[in-house]
């Protein structure tokens, strides 16, 4: 239920991810914010964290990629930890997003996530607590994907990955990307996802219409595509070790999930490769963000997934509504549950020292 109260958080939320943007927010007390739970003080961790490098333009400078833009908002700067400290959010595992890279050749594909790593890297060894980096590896490639991501995770201290919901049009739920699967599940790392308004569903700009409909329908329908492809075409059983985490609350799969769950038994003509059914995914390889942003959407979101699997992230730099308080008031989730939700599965998952 939507009450005064979070109206309140959500329109100085709103304010201050403005000010953000603007790089005005200096002007703002800078008091960080410490959330505890019954007494005890719990780590927030957020698994949902942009940002961009602009050192990237010299490489792709005279490209066919040339021209892409980096909105000043995603960059980083003091003013990331300064958002951080007034929401409570103690780590980010930050991710590069957008996924543009993926139309690039080898070569230069090679060369922009390397540029992205090294600049992740540096950023995360000058504030090592309060940042880890995700690598958001070249997935058209997936034995260079593979190879990104063992260096990334070896070399540069990273935690995991981030990819987009779709490689140029194609879930990588297919065996062509079992190489970068495998490495991922050998690595013992989590694969972050994160969607771009479902293009590779949605074809002929069928999401227009008031609303920003490629945003609101589109990313949760490609992350409810992705993950339910992940399960179906048995992905995740034949990497049973691991672990992707759904951005967006994991899109319509955990609201519709009884419909998914039977798909294999009622449709003669479902081909399914899975081998268990898929709530079970759910409640072990499949992690889930916590923006819901409703009191019984979370409630219904432990309820389908468990606590285990449910993790915080913000989406910043975009102004959407925290759920740090939402999951701080929860009156169906437990102490325990809270403080693994807030950063405590997150902390595991990532390997944070806390
Ligand atoms: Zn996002």
């Amino acid at each position: 239920m939507r009450n005064r109260r979070t109206f309140l958080k959500s329109a100085l939320f709103a304010t201050a991810g403005t000010l953000m943007a603007g790089r005005a927010i200096n002007a703002l007390a800078q008091t960080r914010r410490e959330v505890s739970i019954g007494g005890q003080r719990s780590p927030v961790v957020d698994i949902h964290a942009h940002c961009v490098w602009p050192s990237v333009a010299d490489i792709i400078a005279g490209t066919p990629l040339d021209g892409v833009n980096f909105p000043a908002a995603w960059a980083m700067g003091p003013d990331r930890i300064e958002i951080m400290d007034m929401r409570g959010i103690d780590i980010q595992a930050l991710s590069v997003n957008s996924y543009w890279w993926y139309a690039a050749d080898r070569n230069l594909a090679a060369r922009i996530v390397g540029e992205h790593d090294q600049q992740l890297a540096a950023w995360c060894a000058q504030h090592p607590d309060r940042f880890v980096a995700l690598s958001s590896i070249a997935l058209q490639f997936p034995d260079l994907a593979a190879e990104q991501l063992e260096f990334a995770v070896n070399e540069l201290g990273a935690r995991g990955a981030s990819i987009g919901g779709h490689v140029e049009g194609e879930v990588p739920s297919s065996p062509r990307f079992d190489p970068f699967w495998a490495k991922a599940e050998e690595l013992d790392v989590p694969v972050f996802i994160h969607p771009a308004g479902a293009p590779n569903v949605v074809q002929d700009d069928g999401l227009r219409g008031r609303g920003d409909l490629g945003n609101i329908i589109g990313n949760p329908l490609e992350t409810t595509y992705f993950l339910t492809n992940m399960i179906f075409d048995g992905t995740l059983d034949r990497f049973p070790n691991l672990k992707i985490c759904g951005a967006h609350a994991g899109g319509y799969l955990p609201s519709y999930l009884g419909r998914t769950e039977v798909a294999c038994e009622v449709r003669g003509n479902a081909n399914c490769a899975n081998q268990k059914l898929p709530s079970e995914y759910l409640k072990d390889q499949i992690f889930i963000d916590s923006m819901i942003f409703s009191e019984e959407g979370l409630r219904h979101l432990v309820a389908e997934v468990g606590a285990s699997q449910v993790v915080y992230g913000s989406d910043i730099p975009f102004n959407w509504p925290d759920t740090i308080d939402l999951i701080v008031d929860a009156p169906t989730l437990s102490n325990a549950d809270k403080i693994a939700i807030l950063g405590g599965n997150l902390i595991d998952l990532l390997r944070i020292d806390a």
